[in-house]
């Protein structure tokens, strides 16, 4: 089930899930109320409370409403938490000249408040730093969970979603280079874990403006999916609606105002958000010229290969 979060024209303060169809949403108002901006958003209730079945016959009497109608949140609007891996693709390492993956990183936050809808702007918000894409595969979570074990790591995952670890390249902590407002753009939707069997058979290509600049398999993570949620559920408890994003292959590349940014996964709706700088001022840490260092500006897959 594709699972989204919107809004209504008519009453853009209540957050609403409903079901991603053809050319509408089924509105799951009816099972999981509206929300304001001071209550748990519906999703989460959603993911903490609702089993698939329940999810399926409310579905299938849901009213459907024409997507013209709505605007689209992002599918989990607040989670607890957004956990990331670092560096988690060895191709990515070599690109970023770092001595160390994620076997030597563990995970890092990202703000909850960097959320950002499909079909959004992301707002860089320096003119003097440089900012790169990150395509990445993200995990929602399903249940409350601490310690689990990897071979039980998958009984916690709800769903999938693409997901832009937008980055300001530098030696600033990566808590601060990575959570700006609109620095986590994700969904379309959720895609429910029963629809994929296997995560590692996933491809993910990340492009600018109509160009790859990023193609890889999931089975080429460095930590696999089960084993980063255990590894994460044994630092942090783990919530309903939290997020793990799993990292990103090489191909990271700046990006400027103007620019489209997609990212497409096999079996999962396209992410697609825009790049503006406008109102971006000059920064005030002084970073630029530390941590990893980076591929130049852009590099294509024909240049990497
Ligand atoms: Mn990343």
């Amino acid at each position: 089930m594709k699972l989204l979060s919107f809004t209504q024209r008519d009453t853009p303060d209540l957050l609403r899930v409903g079901v991603s169809a053809d050319e509408s949403v089924l509105d799951l108002s009816a099972l999981v109320p509206p929300g304001g901006p001071n209550d748990l958003s519906p999703m989460r209730r959603l993911i903490g409370g609702c089993t698939l079945r329940e999810l399926a016959y409310a579905r299938d009497k849901a009213p459907a409403i024409s997507t013209d109608q709505i605007r689209l949140q992002p599918p989990v609007p607040d989670p607890s938490k957004i956990m990331a891996a670092p560096v988690n693709y060895i191709d990515h390492q070599h690109e970023m000249n770092e001595s160390v993956h994620v076997d030597g990183l563990g995970v890092f936050l990202k703000a909850p408040s960097s959320v950002l809808a499909h079909g959004a702007i992301v707002r860089l918000p320096y003119l003097d730093r440089r900012f790169d894409q990150e395509g990445e595969l993200a995990v929602v979570i399903g249940t409350r969970a601490s310690h689990v074990d990897p071979d039980n790591a998958m009984n916690c995952v709800f769903g999938y979603t693409p997901l832009l670890d937008m980055t300001m390249r530098g030696g600033e902590d990566r808590s601060t280079r990575k959570s700006f407002d609109t620095f986590t753009p994700m969904g379309p939707c959720l895609v429910t874990a029963d629809e994929i069997e296997d995560p590692a058979q996933l491809t993910l290509t990340c492009s600018v403006n109509g160009t790859v600049r990023q193609n890889t398999g999931v089975k080429d993570l460095i930590w696999s999916v089960p084993r980063l949620v255990a590894y994460a559920s044994s630092v942090m408890t783990l919530l309903p609606g939290d997020i793990i994003t799993t990292g990103t292959p090489a191909g990271v590349g700046a990006v400027a105002d103007g620019d489209q940014v997609e990212v497409v996964i096999d079996r999962l709706p396209k992410l697609n958000v825009s790049v503006s700088a406008a109102g971006a001022t000059t920064c005030p840490t002084r970073g630029a010229d530390r941590g990893p260092v980076p591929p130049p500006v852009v590099t294509t897959l024909q240049e990497r290969s």
